[in-house]
């Protein structure tokens, strides 16, 4: 396995292992929803690193308040700014005022509409209460669509010509979850079709929207579940051809790529890490 090097990885000394910043996103103002999560997080650090000014939002303070401080501990060189704020992606009047707040930095270049839930009672077409139905399409579907709407209105208003966009979508969007979840399956296919649209509609105006599609991973939530079942957890690795659950901080690498200038064509794409587990005719061993 490679030294993946994250705040869950090994060590987190990215500089002694050449995470040093190369600005790839220098100059770059971006928001992040969900920051104080595994995946925002990761991002939080990296984009720091490359040289971005990163708003941190999410709906909880407490964990906003230690992410920032890890954000700041592992980006001790970082060139940019750094600000948190409280902000329930469900709610349009706290999406539009955190993107506002950017204004005095010159307003938004990237936007990653990371936040998401995946509910303990979502179940299966029976089972699943319409309250986390709703509550589930609201953060992850309409806190998408907020974040999109804004992020363009951002853009529009200081004159750029370029932007990028990022909506995080998930591999149960491509294939079925056999545990079924199915409000949060059915959320992240609604937000790979509507990154989709938005990167045709807005391509012209040189916004691009991508979906991030990836696969289970090696967050702390996951491995108290497995446990140290061993049994459960080979039923789930043996789905990766690598044989192990992606990191969160190879989600922030790809997630970096498609914030940054690098790829300034890949647009409306269905961006899948998830280790070729998609790709994957799985056979008992
Ligand atoms: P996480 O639970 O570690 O982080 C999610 C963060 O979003 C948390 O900090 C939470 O407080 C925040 N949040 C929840 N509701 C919010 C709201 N209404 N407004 C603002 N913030 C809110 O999860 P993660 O693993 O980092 O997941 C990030 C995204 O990746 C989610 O959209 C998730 O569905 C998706 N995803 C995760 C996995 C995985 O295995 N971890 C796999 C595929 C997709």
């Amino acid at each position: 396995m490679p030294d993946l090097n994250g705040t869950n990885g090994t060590n987190g000394h990215y500089e002694a292992n050449g995470f040093a910043s190369r600005g790839r996103l220098a100059g770059k103002n971006a928001i992040i929803t969900g920051a104080a999560g595994g995946i925002g997080l990761e991002t939080t650090i990296l984009f720091l690193r490359e040289g971005a000014s990163v708003m941190m939002c999410d709906i909880s303070e407490p964990a906003l308040a230690k992410a920032v401080i890890k954000a700041k501990d592992l980006s001790p060189h970082m060139t940019g700014k750094i600000a948190t704020a409280k902000c329930d992606v469900a709610k349009e009047s706290d999406v539009q005022a955190v993107v506002e707040q950017l204004d005095a930095w010159g307003g938004v270049d990237v936007m990653f509409n990371n936040a998401g839930i995946m509910h303990g009672d979502d179940a299966d077409a029976i089972d699943t209460p319409e309250k986390i139905w709703d509550l589930t399409q609201a953060i992850n579907v309409k806190g998408v669509w907020y974040g999109s709407k804004h992020a363009i209105l951002s853009l529009r208003r200081h004159h750029k010509t370029v932007g990028s966009i990022i909506n995080t979508a998930s591999v149960v969007a491509l294939v079925g979850s056999a545990t079924p979840q199915l409000a949060y399956t059915a959320s992240k296919g609604a937000v790979m079709a509507m990154t989709r649209e938005l990167a045709i509609v807005h391509a012209r105006e040189g916004y691009r929207f991508n979906a991030l599609c990836p696969a289970p991973l090696n967050t702390a939530l996951l491995q108290d579940w497995l446990g140290d079942d061993a049994e459960k957890r080979h039923r789930r690795e043996i789905h990766f051809p690598t044989g192990r659950f992606g990191e969160a901080i190879e989600l922030a690498q790809a997630v970096l790529f498609l914030a940054s200038d690098e790829s300034s064509f890949v647009n409306g794409t269905d961006f899948v890490v998830d280790g070729g587990m998609t790709r994957a005719y799985v056979t008992p061993e």
